[in-house]
């Protein structure tokens, strides 16, 4: 099994950020209203994160560092999240395969926190720790024992780079969590739970948002929501074009030309517009088969969807240029 992990972890954590990644999403698969992120070196030396969620029962412990124990699906519902999602119930052993990773975590019921140390695939038995309900994940020495992958990382500052990325583009899928994050012992941002548009200034700076518009609009169920810089802040940097599809950070073709196409329509110019744009729509109408690291999607009707971008984003700007 630890091969197996190995391997699993060779094809999802490439790099500090990816573990990063499935560690803040689990947190906020728990409903944490608070995550915060300590970094050493990039992540390579150290990487920890403490949520406010739910936490992990103590005969749980254990297996949440073992392969396939996810505890994510109890309903349809979930099933189809994890179909969209696509939650494997193996970050964490993944993880833990390829470095030394400490688990502590306490339910908002329990007497007190429950610990697990994890090292080269072989468990510690549990013992209990002081931790309030929420969970702290620490990660040292990512590949430390898989040479191999650690000698494809490039500079702490790099790999930094990556996780702040990271980082931010959850902060901005989820502005009604607060975030923290340090490298280095040095405060990155301190972000406390806010609205969107707080949370873009936050992120992108108040030039985008004071330059910004707001889209909304609804078409068959499909919803997208989100602002756009007007005509006036419409020569942006590609690093300021994010796009979520059900929450998720993705790059989409589709969507990328339908925004270019809007501004194009109404400005007459070929235009690189910052926007932060969420497309909700039924989990089922994206589709399921995408690599964890890869953030391209599918969509079902991808007609559809560019129709819904370029109608709402056209009615905005024409309506502002006008
Ligand atoms: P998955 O997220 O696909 O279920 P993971 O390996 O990432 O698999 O996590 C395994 C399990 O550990 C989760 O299903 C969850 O039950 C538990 N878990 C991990 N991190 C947290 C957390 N921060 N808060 C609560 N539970 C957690
Ligand atoms: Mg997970």
């Amino acid at each position: 099994d630890h091969l197996i992990n190995q391997i699993a972890a060779g094809e999802v954590i490439e790099r500090p950020a990816n573990a990063l990644k499935e560690i803040i999403e689990n947190s906020l698969d728990a409903d944490a209203s608070y995550i915060d992120i300590q970094l050493e070196a990039g992540g390579i030396k150290r990487l920890t994160v403490t949520d406010n969620g739910q936490g992990i029962n103590e005969t749980d412990v254990p297996l949440a560092l073992q392969r396939h124990a996810t505890s994510k699906i109890s309903t349809l519902d979930d099933l189809e999240k994890v179909v969209s999602m696509g939650f494997r119930g193996e970050g964490l052993a993944s993880i833990a395969s390829v470095s030394r990773l400490t688990l502590t975590s306490r339910t908002a019921i329990a007497a007190h926190a429950t610990q697990i140390f994890a090292e080269d695939g072989k468990l510690s038995p549990v013992k209990p720790a002081a931790h309030a309900p929420g969970t702290t994940v620490d990660v040292v020495e990512l590949f430390f024992n898989t040479p191999a992958r650690r000698q494809f990382l490039k500079s702490p500052s790099t790999e930094f780079a990556h996780c702040r990325t990271i980082v931010e583009r959850l902060a901005l899928a989820h502005p009604n969590v607060a975030f923290e994050l340090q490298h280095n012992s040095k405060n990155i941002f301190t972000l406390p739970a806010q609205s969107l548009s707080e949370r873009c200034t936050a992120i992108m700076g108040v030039d985008f948002t004071a330059a910004s518009l707001n889209v909304d609009e609804t078409i068959n169920g499909m919803r997208l929501n989100g602002l756009i810089g007007k005509p006036t802040f419409a020569q942006g940097k590609t690093s300021q074009q994010y796009i979520f599809v059900n929450q998720r950070f993705v790059r989409d073709k589709i969507i990328l030309h339908a925004v270019k196409q809007a501004y194009n329509d109404v400005l007459h110019q070929a235009l690189t517009p910052a926007f932060v744009l969420f497309l909700t729509l039924s989990p089922t109408d994206v589709d399921a088969n995408v690599h964890p690291t890869k953030t391209e999607v599918r969509f079902r009707q991808s007609q559809a969807v560019h129709q819904l971008v370029f109608h709402a984003l056209n009615k905005c700007l024409a309506a502002t240029n006008a």
